[in-house]
């Protein structure tokens, strides 16, 4: 897949998850625990009968709800009261002291009421158990984190878990440490329901309906938690993807860099090659004229020339054929190639024609060269056995153009000719004029 097509779908997907954690957080994924007469057998009952006073409670199911029928009586008890408990705890089980964690709930809905009376309070309390500062076999020791409130009307009654407080008189009757006080709902071992602190002598019947924890299946905490994991993770892969993707987007631009340079090297090699092709005589490799032309360019303060024609080479096709001239003619410019200096250059000037350009040449010496040429072509054995001469006109280069030197060095090679052929003519310069030998 394109890479910017996969960031986006990568995008898409990390909002798309984005949004769902947060509305299934919000609208769904709740957890409740319904306590309630058809799930709930674990209830008793108690007055303060249990504690020395002489109030006396009843606990009846009736329609789907429990019915706590109560008589406050008036004794040297100071606290009387009725209550309804339910256990979470089985004290015939091994780990009595595990209740359940009820910490998950952000919220308890309460539905009870007073059936005979109107203004009179309700305790809710959950009873926790933590090794801290409980005892399995004295329940006094069960922290006390409730809560009490009116009922009022007959709808369910709503309290936030996080309004529920630690029973002041119970942190002082345990001389509990400071660090214990706050509330804890974790493992709760029972729950209780209550008539209120300050309950005058009389009946009392409390109905109660059901008792619901609601609370989410993760903190908000754990959501946010979740969802910066999810980015900060997905931050991380895109740059450590970016960084492999540079290093091989990197890795292949070096590669198409030495494949150019490689490629440049080849042209320049052919581009040589083609100035080259364009400089030189095909068959005998010698300079063309094109190719001597840069030397006359040169500013040279000596330069001497010496044209160089086969005598009578016309004839030697005609006996031998084309094939063995071409033969003759390479091996001729091989020859004088050879046999000159390597400062020299050697151009093929047209046909069986050659003009040799001798840098940094006086005359006297291009003239001793031309003689040895001379005399090395006249004593050389050709193909097929041939003999062969070649007459020579040398030329040093005067106050003029390098037209009317080439020209000057080529009379002085039909001076050569005329005079016979196999020889050397010079042709002096003094002064503007031309002095032949
Ligand atoms: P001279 O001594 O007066 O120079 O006589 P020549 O026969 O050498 O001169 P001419 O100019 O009459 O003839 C030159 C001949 O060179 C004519 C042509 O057939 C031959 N020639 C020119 N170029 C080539 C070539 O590339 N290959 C071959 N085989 N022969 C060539
Ligand atoms: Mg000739
Ligand atoms: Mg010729």
């Amino acid at each position: 897949m394109e890479r910017r097509k996969l960031y986006n779908v990568a995008l898409v997907f990390l909002l798309v998850v984005t949004f769902l954690a947060i509305a299934l957080q919000f609208f769904l994924l709740e957890r409740t625990l319904i306590l309630q007469p058809d799930n709930t057998d674990r209830v008793s009952v108690i007055a303060d009968e249990s504690v020395g006073g002489d109030s006396v409670a009843k606990l009846t199911t009736e329609d789907d709800s429990w019915l706590l029928e109560c008589n406050i009586i008036a004794s040297d008890y100071n606290w009387p009261f009725c209550e309804l408990s339910i256990s979470f705890f089985d004290l015939q089980q091994e780990g009595a002291n595990k209740g359940v964690d009820l910490s998950y709930f952000s919220s308890v809905h309460i539905k009870a009421r007073y059936l005979n009376k109107q203004h009179e309070s309700i305790r809710f309390q959950l009873r926790n158990f933590s090794s801290k500062y409980s005892r399995v076999d004295s329940q006094s020791t069960w922290k006390y984190v409730g809560i009490e409130y009116w009922p009022g009307s007959t709808e369910a009654k709503k309290i936030p878990m996080r309004s529920l407080q630690v029973a002041t008189w119970w942190i002082i009757e345990q001389k509990l440490a400071v660090e214990h006080t706050v509330p804890e709902v974790d493992n709760v071992m029972m729950l209780e329901l209550a008539t209120g602190n300050n309950v005058k002598p009389g009946k009392y019947v409390i109905e109660l309906e059901y008792i619901k924890f609601v609370g989410k299946y993760f903190s908000n905490n754990q959501v946010l938690f979740f969802l910066i994991v999810l980015w900060a993770g997905s931050a991380v892969c895109f740059l450590l993807f970016n960084l492999k993707w540079s290093r091989q987007q990197l890795g292949k631009t070096k590669k198409k860099a030495e494949e150019l340079r490689q490629l440049n090297q080849l042209l320049n090699v052919k581009t040589k090659e083609l100035k080259d092709k364009a400089e030189r005589d095909p068959l005998t490799g010698a300079l063309n004229r094109a190719g001597i032309k840069k030397v006359f360019t040169k500013e040279l303060e000596v330069l001497s020339v010496i044209f160089i024609d086969i005598d009578h080479f016309k004839s030697i096709n005609d006996k031998y054929g084309h094939g063995v001239g071409d033969e003759i003619l390479k091996n001729f410019s091989e020859t004088i190639s050879k046999n000159c200096r390597y400062t020299d250059f050697l151009a093929r000037w047209g046909g069986e024609e050659f003009l040799l350009v001798c840098p940094n040449t006086s005359l006297t010496d291009a003239y001793d060269l031309a003689k040895a040429l001379c005399q090395i072509i006249r004593e050389k054995s050709w193909a097929k056995g041939i003999k062969l001469t070649s007459s020579f006109g040398v030329a040093q280069r005067g106050d003029e153009s390098a037209w009317e030197f080439i020209e000057r060095a080529d009379k002085a090679l039909y001076a050569a000719k005329a005079r016979g052929r196999d020889q050397v003519v010079v042709s002096g310069y003094r002064e503007g004029k031309i002095t032949g030998r």
